[in-house]
């Protein structure tokens, strides 16, 4: 069993043409995950930053081939590089449509796609797709399947002591035989652990810094104990 990898980032798996890297991701600063494969490119979670990564490591070649992008929920650090990135493929004169799926619900990615057609409507060289998901139901792309599952993320209500339950979900991710599952941000869940059992890599969160944080994210032990039943594990989102 490979030991986690707490803090070094980036993160890479590959196994064949099947490939992840995670570029970054710190609790309140910024998530950013590539996966790609020889039919496939897909950004997961694309936090400030993602842009300026991709183009100083795959260049805009590979950033003009991304066909969908995942959110996991709408808080900052998940979706704040997604202005720029959809501003870049403009720049680059993208054609192909862009899909971007997130759970039904999540506010900021319906706010973002709002304001920036109102910016950027009329000179927008491709189309953006909102996708919200709705349901655990698999589909496929391109010879990858994807199965959306709902986890348990929360944030702090108005009164700032109270958490409210926020549209969240993880995604699981299958091709050729191999499978990587995708937690997102969550409270320990039940549905993350059954979808991450067995999958070749769980990259599962361990936001909590101690056992009152884990009603919004996971302390260490817990995303250990779901990581160790996949054959491979990262945690990640881990406060320094
Ligand atoms: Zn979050």
């Amino acid at each position: 069993m490979k030991q986690p990898n707490l803090h070094k980032y980036p993160l890479i798996w590959r196994k064949d043409d099947f490939f992840i890297k995670i570029y970054c991701s710190i609790p309140n600063v910024a998530t950013g995950i590539l996966l790609t494969t020889s039919k496939n490119a897909f950004i997961i979670d694309p936090g400030d930053g993602i842009l300026r990564d991709l183009n100083q490591d795959v260049g805009p070649e590979i950033i003009l081939l991304v066909s969908d992008i995942f959110i996991s929920h709408g808080h900052h650090d998940h979706v704040g590089g997604v202005w720029s990135l959809l501003t870049y493929l403009s720049v680059l004169r993208r054609k192909s449509p862009l899909s971007i799926y997130f759970p039904q619900g999540c506010v900021e990615i319906v706010s973002i796609y709002n304001a920036f057609k109102k910016v950027y409507g009329k000179e927008l060289s491709y189309s953006i797709i909102l996708k919200p998901v709705t349901s655990e139901k698999s589909f496929v792309k391109n010879s990858m399947k994807i199965k959306p599952f709902s986890v348990n993320h929360r944030e702090l209500g108005p009164d700032g002591i109270t958490s409210i339950r926020i549209p969240s979900m993880g995604f699981k991710f299958t091709y050729d035989g191999k499978s990587i599952c995708y937690g997102g941000d969550t409270a320990y869940s039940e549905n993350l652990a059954k979808n991450a059992r067995f999958s070749d890599l769980a990259i599962i969160e361990a936001g909590a810094k101690d056992e009152l944080g884990s009603e919004l994210h996971m302390t260490v032990e817990q995303a250990s104990k779901i990581g160790l039943t996949a054959k491979e594990y990262f945690l990640v989102h881990v406060p320094d």
